[in-house]
């Protein structure tokens, strides 16, 4: 048979499927069918979307100006609160052109790739990294390039590591704290050094400030566009309402960035998706400079949560739990399960210790593998602490029913 062109394209065909979205899906399939699953795997907050924002979008389904297209880049009043909320969360002064309103963080991150990056330049990735962001540096014809951590520098890179895997082609360093999957948040000092760095060695920077909000014990994660020299000349940040808002189905989210990249990121997005659903866009103009009182009790309930997972995994032999900083996933070193008997099965990987707990434990967690790092799982605490507690000791009481 002569080799015909391929069906799925070579580009699309190399993009991996994300695995936390896969596993997410297995658990709420086997949810519905009536197994009695508790999911650590959605990176997404149980809470529902407060109130006032979701009355904000209900007023403005009946309001025939929201059934219409409108500008590309997002509209004029959500952009305005973007630079509104940039200055007030993050001291950083912008103007409305450089924000472009995104179907989601997720949309922001392909947009600021596809265009910023040209095949064969490098973007270094700190490793545990999110699952998307590879793909999306590949989609883009980018080369991922991964730089490890340790658990004992709280999986956070420094220049002094940053800098061995600097070459002539690299072109972009991706700086996200807080981190998802490890919680990790970078000190002021931290992130300046970082940003000196990146200024020193005329690398670009982009910063996805998702979990922003979500910072314990006092911390805060301050944008690296503060400590950059260059100012937001070569940084682009990604953000959105997502995460701290409770509002991962309305899609919404945004990038910065210098007002050339930002412009041409808008005629891309001209020519894919246009403006960002209105309704969603009302909504997330209430979420950003309405009353900001539901962050902090959510975040207050995050914390609690953070600190009863770290000290249920903590109990259970096998498992070394750092406590995070931020975000809302614990990412424990479980290798010191890996071996043992569990009914007949003896997992050799995390991935295949995170099938066993599914299958017999009946509980969902997102192995390392998916962020790069076997030997370590990911759990979001972003469900009911009654669920949480559930959860853990189904996982502790199969660990203790386990054999070497
Ligand atoms: N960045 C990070 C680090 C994330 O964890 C997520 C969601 N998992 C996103 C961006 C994107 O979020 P969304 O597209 O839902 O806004």
């Amino acid at each position: 048979m002569s080799e015909g062109k391929p069906r799925v394209s070579r580009r699309i065909g190399s993009v991996a499927e994300s695995a936390t979205l896969a596993i997410d899906a297995k658990a709420k399939a086997l949810k519905a069918s009536g197994v009695d699953i508790i999911g650590f795997g959605a990176g997404e907050p149980d809470f529902p979307t407060p109130a006032s924002i979701v009355e904000a979008a209900a007023k403005a389904c009946a309001d025939v100006k929201n059934h219409r297209y409108t500008p590309t880049a997002g509209l004029p009043e959500l952009r305005a609160a973007i630079v509104t909320k940039t200055a007030r969360d993050s001291q950083v002064e912008i103007t409305t052109n450089q924000t472009l309103v995104t179907n989601g963080g997720k949309h922001a991150i392909y947009n600021a790739f596809a265009t910023l990056l040209d095949p064969g330049d490098e973007v270094l990735i700190p490793e545990p990294y999110w699952t998307t962001y590879p793909e999306a540096v590949k989609l883009a014809g980018g080369t991922p390039i991964a730089v490890p951590t340790t658990l004992e520098s709280e999986f956070k890179v420094s220049p002094a590591t940053i800098e061995k895997y600097v070459t002539p082609r690299t072109k972009l360093f991706l700086f996200v704290s807080p981190s998802n999957p490890t919680g990790s948040v970078y000190s002021p000092e931290e992130t300046k050094e970082i940003a000196q760095f990146c200024a020193d060695k005329d690398l670009w920077i982009l910063a996805d400030e998702i979990y922003e909000h979500l910072t314990y014990d006092g911390i805060k994660a301050e944008s690296i566009a503060n400590h950059d020299p260059r100012g937001l000349d070569k940084i682009v940040i990604v953000n959105g309402v997502a995460k701290t808002y409770a509002m991962t189905g309305w899609r919404v989210g945004w990038m910065i960035g210098a007002p050339d990249i930002v412009a041409a990121a808008i005629n891309l997005q001209s020519q894919s998706t246009s403006n960002v659903a209105n309704i969603s866009q009302r909504a997330a103009i209430e979420a950003l400079i309405g009353d900001q009182g539901p962050v902090s009790i959510m975040r207050e309930a995050f914390d609690r949560r953070r600190k009863l997972i770290t000290s249920l995994l903590s109990e259970v032999p096998g498992i070394n739990c750092p406590l995070p900083k931020g975000a809302f996933y614990v990412y424990p070193d479980v290798s010191g399960l890996l071996g043992r008997d569990f009914g007949g099965v003896r997992p050799s990987s995390t991935s295949e210790l995170a099938s066993v707990i599914l299958d017999q434990a009946k509980v969902a967690v997102v192995p390392g593998e998916a962020f790069g790092t076997p030997g370590y799982f990911r759990l979001s605490y972003a469900l009911s602490d009654n669920d949480l507690e559930i959860g853990i000791s189904r996982i502790a009481k199969l660990v203790s029913e386990s054999a070497q």
